[in-house]
C-alpha cells in the first residue's frame, strides 16, 4: 500500500465515522434542546480544515513512509524480535492507544501543553464537532512521538492503518452529544471509552476534569488509577471555568488562546 492508497482509506474512513456519529446523536441525543449540530460549530469546523491544510503539508502521510522505511529495514521491536504479523498489528494498536494516553495526560500535567489543549477544552458545546476542535500547534506537537513510537516498534503499515480509523471514529463517538441505554453503558465502559466518559472529562468541575484520558479503551485509566464512571443520566456542564460567562469564543481567540495570560494553570485530579 502506498501513501495515496493510505491517506484514501483514512479520508473515507472518516466520513462514514462522521455519518455514523451523527445519525446516533441525531437518534439519541444526550441533550435533547441541542441542535442538529451546536453552534460552536462554526469555530470547530474552520479549525479542522485549517488542521487538515497544516498537517498535510506537514506529515501528509508520514506515518505511513514511517512503517514502511521501518518495516523494510527491519528496525524497531517488533522486526527484532520476529513478531508475527497479527502480534505486531495488535500490539501496534495498543500500543499506539497507550501512547496517546499518556500524552493527553501530559496535556494536562503540564503547562505548556495545557496552554494548547485548553482550545479543546474551552468548547462550552459537546457534540460531534468538538472532535475536530483542536489548536493546530496540539497536533504537530504530538507528531514527533506519534512518529518516535512508529520507529521504536517497527510498526507494521496494517497496524497503524487500523488504529488511525478505529481512533477516528471513538474520537468522534466520545465526543458525541449521545446517550446511551444504562445497561449498555456499563457493560461496553467495563472496555471502551463512551461518550458519558468522555463528556465528565470535559466537565467544569475540577474533580471530574483530570480524569478519563483514554480515548479508545478504558482499561489504562483503570490501571494507571484515573477512571471515574460516567452515566448519560448524569448532567454535566462542559467548558473551561476561567471561560465561564464568556460565550463562544470566536475563531481568532481559539488560535490565539495559548498566546494569553492564564487565569488557571493546568488541570489536575
Ligand atoms: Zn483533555
Ligand atoms: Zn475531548
Amino acid at each position: 500500500m502506498d501513501e495515496a492508497h493510505f491517506q484514501l482509506i483514512k479520508a473515507a474512513a472518516l466520513i462514514l465515522s462522521f455519518a455514523l456519529v451523527f445519525v446516533a446523536q441525531t437518534l439519541t441525543p444526550y441533550r435533547r434542546a441541542a441542535r442538529l449540530v451546536t453552534r460552536s460549530w462554526r469555530q470547530n469546523v474552520p479549525l479542522s480544515v485549517l488542521n487538515t491544510i497544516v498537517m498535510s503539508l506537514v506529515c501528509g502521510a508520514c506515518m505511513c513512509t514511517a512503517a514502511r522505511y521501518s518495516v523494510s529495514r527491519g528496525l524497531g521491536l517488533f522486526p527484532r524480535f520476529g513478531a508475527p504479523p497479527w502480534v505486531a498489528t495488535a500490539g501496534t494498536i495498543l500500543a499506539l492507544d497507550l501512547v496517546l494516553w499518556g500524552w493527553h495526560l501530559a496535556n494536562h500535567r503540564l503547562a505548556w501543553l495545557w496552554r494548547f489543549h485548553r482550545v479543546h477544552h474551552s468548547d462550552v458545546d459537546f457534540d460531534i464537532t468538538t472532535s475536530l476542535r483542536f489548536h493546530t500547534g496540539e497536533l504537530l506537537l504530538s507528531l514527533p512521538l506519534r512518529l518516535a513510537t512508529v520507529f521504536l516498534l517497527g510498526a507494521p503499515l496494517a497496524g497503524i492503518l487500523v488504529f488511525e480509523i478505529v481512533f477516528g471514529l471513538f474520537n468522534m463517538f466520545v465526543h458525541g452529544n449521545i446517550r446511551m441505554p444504562s445497561l449498555v453503558e456499563s457493560r461496553l465502559s467495563a472496555v471502551f471509552i463512551l461518550p458519558a466518559v468522555h463528556r465528565l472529562h470535559h466537565s467544569v468541575r475540577p474533580d471530574q476534569h483530570g480524569r478519563n484520558f483514554g480515548t479508545v479503551l478504558s482499561v489504562w485509566d483503570r490501571w494507571f488509577g484515573t477512571w471515574t464512571p460516567g452515566r448519560s443520566t448524569e448532567l454535566v456542564t462542559t467548558g473551561l471555568p476561567d471561560l465561564i460567562g464568556q460565550d463562544r469564543l470566536p475563531l481568532w481567540r481559539c488560535l490565539s488562546l495559548p498566546f494569553e495570560r492564564q487565569a488557571t494553570g493546568p488541570a489536575s485530579e
